[in-house]
């Protein structure tokens, strides 16, 4: 199994939830609404060693915010210790990216099963649901 679905299966067992805003919570993870204009719709920074995870306030009330925090939950879970790299050095920037993605992508889909008690018919239902870009 790749590393990302183990990362996200371990993060789902433990915390007997997909939804990344429960898991933040359990996680000690700070979620702040923040003006960032048009972009970006969210953006993990560091006070010390603690995440803050920064949303772009537009999203708060649409399903977008738990595509967007799952996300930023990837970088925070996948990425940890990498901060400096991932916010200064453009080299790996993508590859980080997708990694980020794929995480949320993941945990969109057992957010699914969760929310709605059954597996999706297609991924087009998740990426509605979720408003995955
Ligand atoms: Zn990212």
């Amino acid at each position: 199994m790749d590393r990302i679905k183990e990362a996200i299966e371990a993060v789902v067992s433990r915390y007997h939830t997909a939804n990344p805003f429960l898991i933040a919570e359990r996680l000690n993870i700070e979620v702040d609404w923040a003006e960032l204009g048009h972009m970006p719709l969210g953006k993990t920074i560091h006070d010390g060693e603690m995440p803050i995870v920064m949303l772009n306030n537009s999203l708060r009330y649409s399903p977008q915010r738990y595509f967007v925090m799952a996300h930023e939950l990837g970088h925070v879970i996948l990425h940890e210790g990498l901060n400096s790299y991932y916010t200064g050095l453009s080299t790996g920037h993508d590859k980080l990216e997708n990694e980020a993605n794929e995480f949320g992508v993941g945990l969109m889909g057992l957010l699914y099963v969760e929310d709605n008690d059954r597996l999706p018919e297609t991924v087009d239902e998740i990426q509605r649901e979720y408003g995955i870009y």
